[in-house]
């Protein structure tokens, strides 16, 4: 099964993205994380994204399409992925038909007045797990792993309104474009606990699988 993950920044696509995979064994591909791992490294995309990702916006298509094409060439993904953070946009939702067959896109909904708390709350791990600093109670490193945990660099007010923005222009039309395709699943990711929307949405994917 290919899964494409949907919704805003703070949505929860990334705390629900490693449940997810664990549970249905699927290999998780964000370009969110690919890009930060290039910019870590210091190479030339990493260069190229670090100036669109601190302003909020999309890194140019043919530099996102480009990597994920290369990675669903890779003999790992046979097995079933799920794609979080890409397609973000019509024609990088094109392109991808073009090189992938996906079976469901999972749209997390979330009410936009929640979205800036959620991320400006935010503390991550370099292990993929991530916190609101309301539930840590004074604790800075990660419950999984112990590590330090740290502020995104992009999660401050002004990107996040830029990536918010985004999202709404250039992103939420997608939703319409894989409900046409009948392959659309929404939960709502603004009430409950993860693990409460975490079971909401494995009710729904075991409904179709
Ligand atoms: P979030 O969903 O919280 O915004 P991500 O880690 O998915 O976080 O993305 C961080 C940034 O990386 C985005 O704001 C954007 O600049 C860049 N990015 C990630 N995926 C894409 C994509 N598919 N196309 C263009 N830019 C992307
Ligand atoms: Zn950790």
């Amino acid at each position: 099964m290919n899964i494409i993950l949907l919704g805003a920044p703070g949505a929860g696509k990334g705390t629900q993205a490693v449940k997810l995979a664990e549970k249905y064994r699927l290999l998780h591909i964000s370009t969110g994380d690919i890009f930060r791992a290039n910019i870590k490294g210091g190479t030339p995309i990493g260069k190229l994204a670090a100036s669109y990702i601190d302003a909020g916006k999309l890194v140019p298509d043919d530099v996102t399409c480009e990597i994920v094409k290369d990675r669903l060439g890779k003999e790992d993904v046979k097995g079933g992925y799920m794609l979080d953070g890409f397609p973000r946009n019509l024609y990088q939702a094109e392109q991808l038909d073009g090189f992938a067959a996906i079976d469901v896109c999972l749209n997390i909904d979330v009410d936009p007045a929640l979205l800036m708390d959620r991320i400006c709350g935010r503390r991550v791990c370099s292990c993929g797990a991530s916190y609101h600093v309301s539930t840590l109670n004074g604790k800075t490193t990660c419950a999984r792993c112990g590590k330090e945990l740290y502020v995104r660099k992009d999660d401050n007010p002004e990107t996040v309104g830029a990536r918010i923005e985004t999202y709404e222009k250039q992103t939420a039309p997608l939703i319409d474009y894989y409900k046409k395709q009948g392959k659309l699943v929404a939960v709502d990711g603004g009430k409950g606990s993860p693990d409460e929307i975490f079971a909401e949405i494995c009710k729904q994917l075991d409904k179709i699988l």
